[in-house]
């Protein structure tokens, strides 16, 4: 598929990770010694399943792979693992271009249930915080209903009908190009 189609196609969903990936920058700006995520922390990485415009995305970065990278995920995919078969040696091979939550994983996410506010995040990061001041928080509702808003605004903006349910397993997304030429 052509590079400006997939471009336009992915528009509002790049402007949104551009937005999580400012706000990941301003928590690691205001807490250098807090977080201790890092290359070959693999922890957070496992199986997914992908709204069809992070496939189409994912989908968009694995075909540029060399033909030896995308041979040593497919040997991943047959192993049937709980591990994202995106990792080798313990690294993402598509992190640039790696979905949402992949992003936010570690960081403090919240939601509101029972008039409480629910805040997860990786036990190794913020050691010693008892509370999170609000502008380092993200609501994972707003995050998702944006991302619903993203993927449907996407689905009808695409002229080809996508072979697929409304979450995609990675070990299908990365392939989700080659099904739609
Ligand atoms: S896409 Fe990359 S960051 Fe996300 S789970 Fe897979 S290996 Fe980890």
């Amino acid at each position: 598929m052509d590079e400006n189609i997939i471009h336009l196609a992915l528009k509002n969903y790049s402007a949104l990770l551009k937005r999580v990936d400012d706000h990941i920058r301003h928590i690691e700006k205001k807490y250098p010694d807090k977080i201790v995520c890092k290359k070959g922390c693999d922890s957070c990485c496992k199986f997914l399943t992908l709204f069809p415009v992070e496939a189409f995305a994912i989908s968009a970065a694995f075909i540029k792979l060399p033909e030896e990278t995308r041979d040593i995920v497919v040997k991943h995919l047959k192993k049937e693992e709980d591990a994202c078969p995106l990792l080798i040696d313990r690294t993402c091979i598509l992190y640039p271009a790696r979905p949402v939550i992949c992003r936010t994983h570690g960081y403090p996410i919240y939601i509101e249930k029972d008039g409480e506010t629910l805040v997860d995040f990786c036990p190794e990061n913020f050691k010693g915080m008892a509370s999170f001041p609000k502008d380092i928080l993200l609501s994972i509702e707003q995050l998702n209903t944006t991302l619903i808003a993203v993927n449907r605004h996407f689905l009808e903006s695409i002229e080809t009908t996508l072979p697929s349910p409304e979450r995609i397993p990675i070990s299908k997304a990365i392939f989700l190009l080659d099904e739609m030429e």
